[in-house]
């Protein structure tokens, strides 16, 4: 079965299933990536932050996978949120990765306590958008607070919000939210980073269906229409995580994975989160 496609604000068609570079170390990137790619994943998420953009560059160019078939993902690391150092660091990335045109750029983080306003970074996002070299722009860890003074202040509505979503952080709030306002919500630590998978009712849905507690988790996430990216380096979990698309959870599964929400971050909380580099 084959991954499906979501069609973004701006018409742009993402595949709903992707695979994520954060925290593989730049040596072990190529590697990771090109397994990725043979397995049949074609959407990379990296971001400047990570460290790997070039690793991932030579990983499709090595691939064999035509460029055109491959969506990439980038993201403006918090150092560059003025207008100038935006534009010059989207230059960089498209450099790092060895590409003419970025499918996505998303602001990494809204910063709303800096010193530099998330709404000149974002009409920052507005030119390299206009400029043609980036297929859609969006951000990511933005609250509907965040978004609305976007909405008020600039031009284009954001194509997606990567937020960090599993069952033990629903964020169904912020979902809704993006869903009324034409934005896909890419579902970051899909699997909290592994930590969801000895829960009790994945392990029972587990058995129940037959698959892993990760394919669960995933397939309920896909099942919600979100976006997701789980990383692995390891073949055998990046071939499992891959195959969601010949089962279905049903309501009963679906509604007893939603009710694992307690609020429970595993990253940073993006109304406090201020770290520049
Ligand atoms: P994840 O939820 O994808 O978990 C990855 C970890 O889970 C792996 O390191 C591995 O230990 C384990 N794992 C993976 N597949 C497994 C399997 N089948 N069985 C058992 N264990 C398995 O965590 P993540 O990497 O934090 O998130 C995925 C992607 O989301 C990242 O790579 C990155 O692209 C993106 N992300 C974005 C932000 C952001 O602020 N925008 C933050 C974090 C992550």
């Amino acid at each position: 079965a084959t991954v499906p496609t979501i069609r973004l604000n701006n018409g742009v068609e993402i595949p709903q299933l992707g695979f994520g570079v954060y925290q593989i170390p730049p040596e072990e990137t190529v590697e990771a990536t090109r397994t990725a790619l043979e397995v049949g994943y074609r959407h990379i998420d990296t971001a400047e932050m990570y460290g790997n953009e070039k690793e991932v560059g030579q990983a499709v160019r090595e691939s064999g996978v035509d460029r055109s078939e491959v969506f990439v993902t980038s993201k403006l690391n918090n150092g560059f949120h003025r207008r100038d150092d935006a534009l010059r660091a989207f230059d960089q990335t498209l450099a790092d990765l060895g590409f003419d045109q970025l499918d996505l750029f998303l602001v990494h983080w809204p910063l709303p306590t800096i010193d530099v306003d998330y709404v000149e970074t974002w009409k920052a996002m507005e030119e390299i958008y206009a400029s043609g070299r980036c297929r859609a722009v969006g951000v990511s860890n933005f609250n509907p607070h965040h978004l609305r003074r976007l909405f008020a202040e600039s031009e284009l509505r954001p194509a997606v919000n990567q937020i960090e979503v599993h069952p033990y952080l629903a964020n169904d709030e912020v979902r809704a939210f993006d869903a009324d306002h034409e934005i896909v919500t890419e579902a970051w630590s899909p699997i909290a980073q592994g930590k969801v998978l000895g829960d009790p009712v994945v392990t029972r849905i587990a058995e129940k269906t037959g698959r892993t507690p990760a394919q669960v988790v995933l397939r309920w996430h896909v099942q919600r229409g979100d976006v997701v990216f789980p990383k692995s380096v390891t073949r055998s979990r990046v071939e499992e995580n891959f195959a969601l698309f010949d089962f279905e959870l049903d309501t009963g599964d679906m509604a007893a994975l939603t009710g694992l929400d307690r609020g429970e971050r595993t990253g940073p909380d993006p109304d406090t989160f201020d770290y520049v580099p």
